[in-house]
């Protein structure tokens, strides 16, 4: 995963949950980055719930300011400095007031965070909000708090999460942590640490409470769901090896799909972020047995250069990840992709930018992430590249690779129209108060007027007549609920 969610220019988003009567203080809590991080987010407040905080939309009402930060471009951290420096009157004038800031950028600076930021009192890793009750107990005393520590086991597994704003028609729910690929631009090995995967039980258990509060569509969520490996069904004594072990309890990321179609038959349900060198054919069997499994893949690919992705570690090359693609799309009709890619990577040629056009024009991807590379502080390619590619040569380059996406998502858009989908109805329409907006299985937004009777959740059957370049337009026949 590097950037599905990120638009680092954008200020944070902070939601308000449920209040409960006895809490007496309040927290405003304010997440950036990746769905990961607003994920974790979901967590420390159910955490700080617990603690006596309600949230609230208003940090001068705020007993505790928590930033949940992203590290993902210099661009992100940028955008949590400009947001801290907008506390310091809040901070004169209320000195009990105590200000935190969680996630990646926080494990990324560790202690420099207290010492370059005079108004943070609290600095929390991914994998320590388990600790905050303790932490906060020492910001109360007034001393400065921290605790970056990486767990290789920690997954909040039994901690409920407060679902945080939404539309209480689609959650996700969190399958593995960390990520043990190396990709040389990426800091999220060392901001999220070492991968490990959740008990499955947990992950079923969360997904049917999900379903019985309403919920109709899920995303399992990983740096790298790909990767999921757990194993622990039964005590060693009942084993004659370890690979025995193994063999007979090992949940693999097909397994656990299949485990979640079957349990939630009637749930929708997505996956991200995917990972061509883990992604198995097994997958994708999977996705074709089960009708309720959506027909779509997030599969970043970040370069279309043989050069480029050894460069990156991404531990695949152009032909191994375009036989994935190919294979999928034999195994299951009416799938659709969509992509990361990295621009002006390190010694990136004009050979090597053409590489990645014309893999996009072969794969059609639907939609894509396209950022020009930021070199950040700590990983493998900071450390022994040059980030050598000029600024104005990243930004044409990033326009030409952005245009052609334009092209192709266009055309893909085109390949919706002129039959029905199943969408699934997740709001109103940001354009017309009068229109529901939804998606298809492909994940294509679709927009359509809104019916008598209808409302959030349900699943309609629509008639795609035309589109835009990002979004299909739909017309319902009367009785459209299927
Ligand atoms: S190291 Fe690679 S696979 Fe892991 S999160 Fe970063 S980009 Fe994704």
């Amino acid at each position: 995963m590097q950037d599905k969610y990120i638009d680092e220019t954008k200020q944070g988003e902070a939601f308000a949950i449920a209040e409960k009567p006895a809490n007496s203080k309040k927290l405003f809590l304010e997440s950036y980055g990746c769905q990961m991080n607003f994920s974790d987010s979901e967590i420390v407040a159910s955490i700080l719930n617990e603690q006596g905080y309600n949230t609230t939309l208003k940090p001068e009402e705020a007993d505790l300011i928590l930033l949940n930060t992203c590290s993902i471009r210099e661009k992100a951290e940028q955008t949590v400095r400009m947001r801290l420096s907008q506390f310091k009157n809040l901070k004169k004038e209320r000195p009990n007031l105590t200000v935190g800031v969680l996630g990646c950028m926080a494990e990324r600076l560790k202690t420099k965070f207290l010492e370059e930021e005079q108004l943070v009192d609290l600095v929390v890793g991914p994998d320590a909000y388990r600790d905050l009750p303790n932490l906060l107990k020492e910001t109360d005393d007034g001393r400065d708090a921290i605790n970056v520590i990486l767990s290789k086991e920690e997954t909040y597994a039994d901690i409920n999460p407060v679902r945080l704003g939404g539309n209480g028609v689609t959650a996700f729910v969190t399958i593995t942590r960390g990520c043990d690929n190396m990709c040389t631009f990426c800091v999220v090995p060392f901001t999220r640490g070492r991968e490990r995967s959740r008990d499955p039980h947990s992950i079923i258990e969360e997904c049917k409470g999900l379903w019985n509060s309403g919920y109709k569509e899920i995303t399992l969520l990983g740096q790298n769901v790909d990767s999921y490996l757990w194993y622990g069904g039964g005590a060693k004594k009942d084993f004659k090896n370890a690979t025995e072990m193994q063999k007979l309890t090992a949940v693999s990321f097909a397994k656990l799909l299949e485990m979640v179609a079957v349990a939630v038959p009637e749930m929708r349900i997505r996956f991200s972020t995917s990972n061509p060198h883990d992604m198995t054919t097994e997958v994708f069997k999977v996705m074709a047995e089960h009708a309720n499994i959506c027909k779509y893949i997030h599969l970043p690919v970040q370069s279309g250069s043989n050069t480029m992705l050894e460069k990156m570690n991404r531990q695949h090359t152009r032909e191994e990840y375009l036989s994935l693609i190919s294979k999928a799309k034999e195994l299951v009709p009416d799938i659709s992709f969509s992509q990361d890619m990295i621009i002006g990577f390190c010694g990136e040629t004009e050979e090597d930018h053409q590489l990645t056009l014309s893999l996009m024009r072969e794969v059609e991807y639907d939609y894509g992430y396209m950022f020009a590379y930021s070199e950040r502080p700590g990983t493998p390619a900071h450390k022994k590249m040059e980030d050598d590619i000029p600024a104005d040569v990243k930004q044409r380059r990033l326009a030409e690779v952005i245009a052609l996406q334009g092209e192709l998502s266009r055309k893909r858009m085109e390949g919706y129209v002129g039959r029905s989908h199943e969408i699934l109805i997740e709001g109103t329409s940001r354009k017309n108060e009068n229109q529901w907006k939804g998606r298809n299985s492909q994940n294509a937004v679709c927009v359509f007027d809104k019916q008598v009777g209808q409302k959030l959740g349900d699943m309609v059957s629509v008639f795609v007549y035309g589109n835009t370049q990002g979004t299909l337009l739909g017309t319902q026949a009367t009785s459209a609920v299927v």
